[in-house]
């Protein structure tokens, strides 16, 4: 697996140089900038970044499971009609590279995942945790680069270019405030109930950044299957823990965590956004109302004090100047 991810890398340093270039071969009709994001939290992102001056394509669908994500015939002669690719990596989308094979090679790839320090990143056995997103500080650092990305494809389209800049500041204030948000709203639990049990790895992140204990029974990706043994381990921690709650995600079925809430007598509370944003007609489909959804439903479950995130200030994304 490690070598997937340095193959991709090294393709990521062979077309670097293609950047540079300005000239505009693009066969775009108009000024926009054709992104292909790889997950619905980096959609979302593209979005809130490049607002009308972009048009952005996700390929993994909302609710769908970017570790296991089989790509569509369709999906390379989208990535090799845009202009650039934003991916997470840390090995989270182990189908890109041949994606991207199938779609010619040369392309731009903005790398979030590239923009959080080595030494920041969980491994677990030996891997990388690729769940940068629930570490709203950390996605701040994604933020950054994919603005930065999105600016050198801009080129001297200073448009765009000065629209990227703007939204990125405010859209930074907002995650800033997010951030802050989720470490006192975690610190109403009391202690010895602090600790967030769901189907898979995914939050290990969020554990560390915002002080709750984190448990699960399958491991870092969903490729691999869990066993009676695990869920059995599970069913123990949740006795010893004395837990009020375990929960399910919506990415991954839950007949595992349902079984350990049926043995155990406990709350299944969820289902939490894991690797996907929620629906269109959901207050979860961006990734502000994800990371927002989910918090609520583990303080409600984990019996803190819900107190709803203000997001009166996410309007400056789109009315700037009047942000307090
Ligand atoms: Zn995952």
């Amino acid at each position: 697996m490690k070598i997937k991810y340095f193959a991709i890398a090294a393709l990521i340093a062979a077309i670097a140089g293609v950047w540079g270039c300005d000239s505009d071969s693009s066969d775009s009709d108009d000024d926009r900038l054709d992104i292909v994001a790889t997950t619905t939290m980096l959609e979302d992102l593209v979005a809130q970044l490049g607002g009308e001056h972009v048009e952005v394509h996700g390929l993994v669908s909302v609710g769908g499971d970017p570790h296991v994500y089989q790509p569509r015939p369709d999906d390379a002669r989208v990535v090799a009609a845009s202009d650039a690719v934003v991916m997470n990596g840390l090995l989270l989308e182990g189908w890109m590279e041949s994606l991207v094979r199938n779609a010619g090679g040369e392309r731009p790839i903005i790398v979030g995942g590239e923009a959080v320090d080595e030494e920041e990143l969980i491994r677990v056995e030996g891997a990388v945790d690729p769940h940068i997103w629930f570490d709203v500080g950390m996605w701040r650092q994604v933020t950054q680069r994919v603005a930065q990305g999105l600016i050198e494809l801009a080129g001297d389209d200073e448009a765009i270019a000065e629209h990227v800049r703007q939204s990125h500041e405010a859209y930074d204030q907002v995650l800033k405030q997010l951030d802050d948000w989720v470490r006192d709203q975690i610190q109403t639990i009391p202690s010895e109930r602090r600790v967030l049990i769901t189907s898979h790895d995914a939050f290990n992140y969020f554990g560390q950044a915002y002080g709750i204990d984190v448990e699960a029974i399958q491991g870092l990706s969903t490729e691999q299957e869990a066993s009676q043994r695990d869920v059995a381990n599970i069913i123990e921690l949740v006795r010893e823990r004395n837990a009020p709650a375990v929960f399910t995600e919506t990415s991954v079925h839950p007949g595992l965590i349902e079984q350990v809430a049926r043995e155990t007598g406990i709350e299944r509370a969820g289902p939490l956004y894991s690797d996907s944003v929620g629906p269109a007609d959901s207050d979860a489909h961006t990734y502000v109302g994800m990371v927002h959804a989910n918090v609520k439903m583990i303080i409600e479950a984990l019996q803190g004090e819900y107190q709803a995130f203000d997001d009166t200030t996410l309007t400056a994304v789109d009315s700037k100047g009047d942000g307090a």
